[in-house]
């Protein structure tokens, strides 16, 4: 395995790498720093848990401090863009860590909180400038950034950018660089829209690759749940009681539900908050912090707030409604198993989400083992074998062909997952 010391790394940052504890590079590490270092575009099919933010920070940060330039007013000379605030926070907080040696300053402009202060910190001048789309753009607008000495650009994420609506930002945004420069693309999946970002922001890029979906996955134990969506609640408190789930990120569909939910849980005595994106930023940020130090047991998260979140601890992603997108199945359960760690998720799913189970199964490339060992399934059935048809049978799907289509759906999907593998436990 290659060492962090072959790859040309300067000391402090060897340094700081050692401080983390990271033994070897990672399998994206040893693929994207050297030809970063080396000036080369880069154009990274990879999720996040990999490793991915040292993969392009590390480099930056050497590129950066071994140029000596001095930091100027209002013209950072590396901008990393990342869709979420949780994700650029991440990402900043970890420059911090792998630059704590450095001479360089950085920031995060992102929205939800003022924005004069990173005005100030501006025009005093960043090397290194973390910015969300649409907070940049204000910036640009008024003046008070000006990216025509960006020398490194990273655009994070990409799928998840234009999944978010932020093609047209990122494409503005792209307009205010310089030709010249060097730009690294990372996204976890590569559909045309992205292939075509990439075609027109980078020039004969090093193209890499590392754990696709369905490795990734292979380290979360998976199981689906069938559940009518009014039970889906009663289930959940019922799972939390389980000693066994330590910290537990839930994920619901709206905001309204995050909220609801959360409250549910806390009522029976579970300490939970909710984050999504009608809270302001500094509540997303105390509710995440308090996840982070275990103070929460239970973290409850719209979509939105899948990709930032990287806490070492999580035992369990607990999918109370299934993603309509099956790559957001991925980044969400991509938030337990990390760095080595076992991680277990639990997706429940209604008759109204088979064609959402459907899809995420064709991405990972797996059918998800299906467990009927609990309560809720079917309200009559004492039997668990038969319960899920009960489900679809009494649940509130009233349409016959719907009934029918996922009757077949759940036989089909019970004999292969008990072939394949066992139900899971938690
Ligand atoms: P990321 O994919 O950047 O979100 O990183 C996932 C996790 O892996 C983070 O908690 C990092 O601190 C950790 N990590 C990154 N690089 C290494 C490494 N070389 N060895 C061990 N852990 C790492």
């Amino acid at each position: 395995m290659q060492d962090f010391k072959d790859i040309g790394l300067s000391k402090p940052i060897l340094r700081a790498i050692a401080a983390k504890g990271y033994a070897v590079p990672t399998s994206i590490q040893a693929k994207v720093i050297k030809p970063m270092l080396d000036g080369r575009d880069l154009l990274g099919i990879s999720q996040t848990g990999t490793g991915k933010t040292a993969a392009f920070l590390l480099p930056t940060l050497h590129l950066l401090a071994s140029s000596g330039k001095k930091a100027l007013q209002r013209e950072p000379r590396a901008l990393i863009l990342a869709p979420t605030r949780e994700l650029a926070g991440q990402i900043d907080k970890s420059i911090g860590a792998y630059g704590r040696e450095l001479p360089i300053r950085s920031m995060a402009a992102i929205g939800g909180v003022s924005i004069r202060p990173q005005m100030q910190t501006l025009k005093r001048g960043v090397h290194l400038l973390v910015a969300t789309p649409g907070r940049l753009i204000d910036l640009l607008n008024q003046g008070s950034a000006s990216l025509r000495s960006i020398q490194v650009f990273v655009l994070d994420e990409a799928d998840r950018m234009l999944d978010m609506g932020f093609i047209h930002d990122v494409r503005k945004i792209a307009g205010h660089l310089p030709m010249e420069r060097q730009t690294a693309l990372f996204s976890a999946t590569m559909p045309k829209a992205v292939r075509g970002l990439a075609g027109s922001l980078l020039s004969t890029p090093v193209q890499i690759e590392v754990s696709p979906p369905s490795t990734v996955v292979k380290k979360v134990m998976q199981k689906v749940l069938f559940v009518p969506q009014k039970e889906k609640a009663k289930l959940l408190i019922e799972l939390l009681y389980d000693q066994k789930i330590k910290s537990a990120l839930v994920f619901v569909r709206t905001k309204y539900t995050a909220n609801r939910i959360s409250e549910k849980i806390v009522k029976s005595g579970i300490r939970a908050d909710a984050i999504h994106g009608n809270k302001s930023q500094n509540a997303r940020q105390r509710a995440l912090d308090k996840f982070q130090k275990g103070k929460l047991r239970v973290l409850v998260a719209t979509d939105i707030a899948s990709r930032g979140i990287d806490v070492k601890g999580v035992t369990h992603v607990i999918n109370f409604d299934l993603p309509n997108e099956p790559e957001s199945y991925v980044h969400r359960i991509g938030r337990t198993a990390r760095a080595g760690n076992n991680g277990t998720a639990i997706s429940f799913c209604q008759s109204n989400e088979i064609h959402h189970l459907k899809g995420i199964e064709k991405v990972i490339r797996e059918p998800i083992p299906a467990s009927s060992e609990h309560h809720y399934c079917g309200e009559k059935s004492p039997k668990s074998e038969t319960r899920t048809m009960e489900f679809f049978e009494t649940g509130n799907n009233k349409n016959k062909n719907t009934i029918n289509r996922n009757k077949n759906y759940a036989t089909k999907h019970r004999r292969h997952s008990r072939k394949r593998k066992p139900a899971l436990t938690s």
